[in-house]
């Protein structure tokens, strides 16, 4: 068997398969990329090939447009395998929004898994995680730290509908992520019987839109746009985090200040952006479940992208794994929200 570490590397473009000349989600403009998911931090703009699951070339098309002519996009359906040169690849569900995938790759004889983002907490708007066995499990750590437990969403989602009982005059003006956080929270708030109509944002539209027409049921959503002063009271409004505390929010009547996020967990980060009411709803793999992975997978070396790395990477070696880390600049959720 060849090893992975022979023909894996990371390159200033990002992480590169020399047999396969392709990179996985690269951070610059290359000849041939397989994108693990649309969040802008993964995807980008430039490339002369990509691969990916259709639903992400969709969501792709969606938020990059224009930026895209000149891309040439192969779409690959999970489990479905391709030859790239000389490495073998196949995409597998990585649960953390819709379409995103874990990228399998084989070559000589080792099998190495690229897992992009991910979490193994239910989603209605996504497939479930797939633990594939693996020579190298690469991962993520963006809450590889023991102090980063997520609650179930669903009992998240309960606080937004208990706060709107309680305060019915009042409008709830929720941030959330255009891709993934948004539709995963109506679905949730679906299942949990609200029924009623959901407001949006503008900047969120074109990404539900796309859910929708790629068969995921979000129930009636409206734009806020349009809507008179004081008919918001009693109502959910869904707005990209960064709107919070903008002008855009001011014709709402005395928003309760909600933000679904992860980082939630951090009551200081909550108190900073001025909100009220903070949900622990995040999309990546908290701590037990980055552990829980390692063992579903059996690789016996763990590579990490990007996070709270040295934290990860010691329970690792405690576990008799090998760790390494690659120190990838440029993922994140920061970078998520930037282009959101
Ligand atoms: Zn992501
Ligand atoms: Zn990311």
């Amino acid at each position: 068997m060849t090893h992975p570490r022979d023909w894996l590397c990371v390159r200033a473009e990002g992480l590169y398969c020399a047999p396969g000349d392709f990179f996985v989600d690269p951070l610059r403009p290359v000849a041939r990329a397989v994108i693990t998911h649309a969040h802008s931090d993964h995807a980008r703009a430039g490339h002369g090939a990509v691969l990916a699951t259709a639903e992400t070339l969709a969501l792709m098309q969606t938020r990059m447009g224009e930026s895209l002519a000149g891309t040439a996009l192969q779409a690959l359906a999970p489990g479905e395998r391709v030859t790239l040169n000389g490495a073998t690849v196949r995409l597998h569900p990585a649960g953390h929004v819709l379409g995103s995938a874990q990228v399998a790759i084989e070559h000589g004889g080792g099998r190495a898994v690229v897992s992009g983002d991910y979490k193994r907490a239910a989603d209605p708007t996504c497939a479930s995680f797939e633990p594939v066995t693996c020579d190298v499990f690469i991962t993520e750590a963006t809450f590889g730290l023991p102090v980063f437990t997520h609650p179930p969403a669903e009992r998240e989602a309960a606080k937004l509908l208990d706060s709107l009982r309680l305060f019915p005059e009042r409008a709830h003006l929720v941030g959330c992520y255009a891709l993934g956080k948004t539709q995963r929270l109506i679905a949730v708030l679906r299942e949990l019987g609200y029924d009623d109509p959901i407001y949006l944002h503008g900047a969120l539209i074109p990404v539900c839109d796309t859910y929708e027409r790629l068969g995921v049921r979000l129930g009636a959503l409206l734009p806020v746009a349009g809507t008179a002063q004081g008919e918001m009271a009693g109502r959910i409004v869904l707005a990209p985090p960064s709107a919070l505390g903008d002008r855009w929010s001011r014709r709402l009547p005395d928003p309760v200040t909600v933000m679904a996020s992860g980082w939630m967990r951090v009551r200081q980060r909550a108190k900073a952006r001025g909100v009220e009411l903070p949900l622990v709803i995040s999309d990546h793999a908290d701590w037990p479940e980055l552990l829980a992975t390692f063992d579903d997978v059996g690789a016996p070396e763990v590579w990490v992208t990007h996070g709270e790395e040295s934290a990860l990477i010691h329970a690792a070696e405690q576990r008799g794994l090998v760790g390494r880390a690659l120190r990838l600049i440029g993922y994140g959720e920061a970078a998520e929200e930037e282009a959101a």
